[in-house]
């Protein structure tokens, strides 16, 4: 089908990845930015599509299963696509500026086999139905290292990378998220996202990559608010250690402190990084092309399956995006 051939960031002009890998910084004014929210899905995914484009969305996130679950046997019918990409194309979102979210409970960096085998599992499901659906890619927390050993967690990540790859045919990419390094969680510096794409293998390399989170930044120690250039530095550490720039940026405040591994979002501009870290942000070359997206609070989180009225707060986050974005 045909959204779903386009549905791969390496084969639209402006899809991202590598794209502006190895050369000087664009020009801002020629960048093409594609913002948009993880949107509610109440009442199906093809509603958080609506109420994505009503905030004026060019991007959009979503769960594809119930996040506090495994999710490892649940497969999605074909009405539901069809009714996804439509919702889409009424849109105008390409199916490469959508991210599906994994489930949380996924810990793929796990020492108990069991455990690791459902998370696993649970991620080859999320590819399976991520692949489905077309989008360019399915981003997940890699998890924690239960025994305190950090580097065999790190091959286990990218062997549950590996599998759910090999597992899954398809253009649509595993996106390793950068974490707020609480406990164990493995993941928060460049050194650790760049070793776990490091082991998978070079063939499906190109298949995974790596986004980046505002917050979990801040919160795992990484000061973005210092200077643009010092901003530009935390990005140029996790783009040498990976190979590549960042996939997508989820745009969200820390009510946390810098440091303090809490994985708390606020709106921006009500958190402790404030406004101006995003605009030198969204003047960084590489949030150029790729999936931009909100996951601040909603005000309505109980909105009723029929509303597809866009969440006040998105629409006043979108808002100031744009206007963040602006020369
Ligand atoms: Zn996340
Ligand atoms: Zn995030």
């Amino acid at each position: 089908m045909a959204s779903a051939e386009q549905g791969v960031p390496h084969d639209v002009p402006h899809g991202g990845v590598g794209l502006w890998g190895a050369s000087p910084p664009a020009q801002a004014g020629i960048m093409i930015r594609y913002f948009g929210a993880h949107t509610i899905d109440t009442g199906g995914i093809h509603m958080a599509v609506r109420r994505a484009a009503g905030a004026g969305a060019k991007a959009l996130q979503i769960f594809t299963a119930i996040p506090k679950y495994y999710g490892d046997k649940s497969s999605i019918r074909p009405e539901r696509v069809a009714r996804f990409q439509s919702a889409l194309a009424a849109a105008g979102i390409a199916p490469a500026q959508v991210i599906v979210h994994a489930a949380y409970v996924l810990n793929t960096a796990t020492s108990d086999e069991i455990k690791w085998g459902r998370a696993a599992a649970g991620l080859a499901k999320e590819l399976e139905r991520s692949t489905a659906l077309g989008v360019g890619g399915v981003c997940f927390h890699p998890g924690a290292a239960t025994d305190g050993d950090r580097a065999s967690a790190i091959g286990r990540v990218a062997l549950a990378i590996t599998q759910a790859l090999s597992a899954v045919k398809g253009r649509t990419r595993i996106l390793v998220e950068n974490t707020a390094g609480a406990g164990l969680t493995i993941g928060k510096s460049p050194d650790e996202v760049g070793a776990i794409l490091a082991a998978v293998p070079a063939a499906l390399r190109p298949r995974t990559g790596y986004g980046l989170d505002t917050c979990h930044l801040f919160a795992a120690g990484h000061d973005i608010t210092v200077s643009p250039a010092a901003l530009g530095g935390i990005l140029d550490a996790f783009e040498a250690a990976a190979g590549e720039p960042p996939a997508f940026l989820h745009l969200n405040d820390s009510e946390g402190a810098l440091g303090s591994n809490r994985d708390r979002h606020v709106l921006i501009g009500d958190g402790r990084i404030g406004r101006e870290p995003f605009r030198w942000l969204l003047h960084d070359r590489r949030s150029g092309g790729i999936p931009l997206i909100l996951e601040t609070p909603q005000e309505r989180p109980d909105v009723g399956e029929d509303d597809a009225t866009p969440d006040p707060w998105d629409v006043r986050m979108m808002g100031l995006l744009a206007e963040l974005g602006a020369e």
